[in-house]
C-alpha cells in the first residue's frame, strides 16, 4: 500500500511534502521518496528505505529546491521490498522529466510487462508502476495529457496517482476509484496540494477543495486547477478495507468520515453478535479502539482499555526466536491486568487475517486471568487476497480461506467468536452497497486477474541497488 501527495505553486515544495508524508506513514513504512522540480524545470529526487522521519533530513531537503513536488510512501504489494522500487519514479523523456507516485496495484502489469520488454523496452525495477512509465514513453500522441490517457486506456487494476511532467503536476484516479485522493488549496489559492487522505491536508494547512471522482483527471499549472476529460467510466469500487483498516480515522474519504464508519461498524457488529453477560469492552488499539466504541455504546457494555500499545516498536525489529514466546505479540502489547482479572471480556478487532497476532494476544489476555474471552470481528471473514494494492497475504495463509468460524473459534481459544456480516458492513458503509470493492471478503473481483498475477506480485528484483 502507498502514500501519495502532489504539491504545486509553494516555495519550497519538497518540505511540505515531507510534512504530508508524515501524515501519510500509516500507508507505508518501507520506503519514503519525494521529487522536486524547481522554476527551471529540472527535476531532483530523494528516495530511501525505512520511515519518512529515517530518509530524510535537513541537508537532503535543502537539495530539493523547487515549487512542485510530488512524494511518495511505500509498503510493497507488487515488487519486492528494496530500493530500486521506492517511489517516486523518474525517468527522463521527450516533454522532460517525468516523476511519477502510484497507490494501488495494477492487474495486467505482467502482460504489458512482457508485450513491452518484447519490443525492446528496459525495465529498471520490479514494480508494476513503472509499466505506466513506459507506456507513457511510448504513446504516439502529441501533448502529454494525450500521452497519459493512452497509458490509461491500456493499464487495469487500482490507480491514484500524482504525475509530474516537466513543471505540471497531474493526479488521476483509475474509473473504478478503488484509492481515494482529495484536492487541497495552500496559502492564497495559488498553492495546490493532491493527498492520500484528508489528515495530511490537516498537518499542512491546506484547505480541503474535494474529493476526486473515480476516473477524474486534473491538471494543476501556475496556479489553475483544470479538468482534463474523464478516463473511460466503468462502475464504482471504493475499497471497503480503507474504511475497515487501512485509513486513518481523522480523514474523510469517499465522502465519509472514517471515524463515524469504524463506529458504526461497531454498533452492527453487537446487534448481530451481542455478548450478553460481559463485564467489558476493549479494543486492539489503535485500528479498532472506534469499533469498540461502537459496540460498547450499542451492547451497554462498559469500554475499558485492557491493552497497552507500544509505539516505539520499530520495523527492524529482530525477532529472538525461541527466547520470548509469542514475543513479536509481546512487544508490541501489553495487558492491563488489574480490567482482565477475573472477567468476562469482549475483544473487538477489526479485521481477522492469519490469525497469528489474535491468537498471541487471546493468549496474554488469558495469562492475566481473564475468566472468559468473546472475541468480535468488525469486517467479515477474508477468504481472498487483493490485488488493488492492500497487503494481505496469499489465500493459503488467510486463516478463513479454509477454516470455517467454528475451527478459528477453537484455534484462537475463545469462548465464543463473532464476525461481522457482509451485509452488516455495508450498511455501516452507508450509500449504495454496489459503490464498494470488497473482493477480499466475497471473491467479487471487480476485473479480471490473470493467473500469473499472485506470482508475480513479488517478483524478484532485476537490479538490487540504485543510486538517490
Ligand atoms: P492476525 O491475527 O494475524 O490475523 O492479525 C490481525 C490484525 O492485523 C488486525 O488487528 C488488523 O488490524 C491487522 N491487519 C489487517 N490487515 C492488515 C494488513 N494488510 N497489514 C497489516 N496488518 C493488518
Amino acid at each position: 500500500m502507498c502514500g501519495i501527495i502532489g504539491v504545486s505553486g509553494v516555495p519550497d515544495a519538497a518540505r511540505l511534502a515531507y510534512l504530508g508524508l508524515y501524515s501519510l506513514q500509516h500507508r507505508g513504512q518501507e520506503s519514503a521518496g519525494i521529487v522536486a522540480v524547481d522554476g527551471a524545470g529540472v527535476a531532483r529526487s530523494h528516495r530511501g528505505m525505512g520511515l519518512v522521519g529515517e530518509v530524510f533530513t535537513e541537508q537532503v531537503l535543502a537539495g530539493l529546491p523547487g515549487d512542485v513536488a510530488i512524494g511518495h510512501t511505500r509498503y510493497s504489494t507488487a515488487g519486492t521490498s528494496v530500493l530500486a522500487n521506492a517511489q517516486p519514479v523518474l525517468a527522463r523523456y521527450r516533454e522532460g522529466p517525468l516523476a511519477l507516485g502510484h497507490n494501488g496495484n495494477l492487474t495486467n502489469a505482467a502482460q504489458l510487462r512482457t508485450d513491452l520488454v518484447a519490443k525492446g523496452s528496459i525495465f529498471q525495477t520490479s514494480s508494476d508502476s513503472e509499466v505506466l512509465v513506459h507506456l507513457i514513453a511510448r504513446s504516439e500522441a502529441r501533448e502529454p495529457e494525450d500521452q497519459l490517457m493512452d497509458a490509461f486506456e491500456r493499464v487495469e487494476g487500482a490507480y491514484s496517482l500524482v504525475i509530474t511532467v516537466g513543471r505540471t503536476l497531474y493526479a488521476i484516479v483509475d474509473s473504478r476509484g478503488f484509492r481515494p485522493l482529495w484536492l487541497g488549496r495552500l496559502g492564497g489559492g495559488q498553492g495546490h496540494v493532491v493527498v492520500s487522505e484528508t489528515c495530511a491536508l490537516d498537518l499542512i494547512g491546506a484547505t480541503p477543495v474535494r474529493e476526486l471522482q473515480p476516473g477524474e483527471f486534473l491538471r494543476i499549472h501556475d496556479g489553475a486547477v483544470d479538468q482534463l476529460p474523464a478516463l473511460p467510466a466503468k462502475p464504482h469500487r471504493r475499497c471497503i478495507f480503507e474504511l475497515v483498516y487501512f485509513s486513518r480515522p481523522d480523514s474523510t474519504i469517499f465522502g465519509r468520515s472514517v471515524d463515524k464508519v469504524r463506529r458504526a461498524l461497531g454498533r452492527e457488529l453487537a446487534r448481530e453478535h451481542p455478548a450478553p453477560g460481559a463485564d467489558c469492552v476493549f479494543s486492539v488499539p489503535d485500528s479498532s479502539n472506534a469499533m469498540a466504541l461502537g459496540f460498547a455504546e450499542e451492547a451497554g457494555i462498559k469500554l475499558e482499555h485492557a491493552l497497552i500499545r507500544n509505539h516505539y516498536v520499530g520495523r527492524t525489529f529482530i525477532h529472538p526466536a525461541q527466547a520470548v514466546r509469542n514475543s513479536k505479540v509481546k512487544i508490541k502489547f501489553n495487558p492491563v491486568r488489574e480490567v482482565l482479572l477475573g472477567r468476562n471480556v469482549v475483544v473487538v478487532d477489526d479485521s481477522l487475517v492469519r490469525g497469528t497476532t489474535s491468537q498471541g494476544l487471546v493468549q496474554m489476555i488469558r495469562q492475566a486471568g481473564a475468566a472468559q474471552v468473546h472475541f468480535r470481528v468488525a469486517s467479515p471473514p477474508i477468504t481472498g487476497p487483493c490485488y488493488y494494492g492492500i497487503d494481505t497475504p496469499s489465500r493459503d495463509e488467510l486463516i478463513a480461506s479454509s477454516n470455517s468460524v467454528e475451527q478459528i473459534r477453537q484455534h484462537l481459544g475463545v469462548e465464543t467468536l463473532g464476525y461481522l456480516s457482509l451485509e452488516g458492513m455495508l450498511r455501516a458503509a452507508g450509500g449504495d452497497p454496489a459503490q464498494f470493492c470488497h473482493a477480499c471478503f466475497s471473491g467479487q473481483y471487480p476485473t479480471a486477474i490473470p493467473d500469473d498475477l499472485t506470482a508475480s506480485r513479488h517478483a524478484a528484483p532485476l537490479v538490487t541497488a540504485v543510486s538517490v
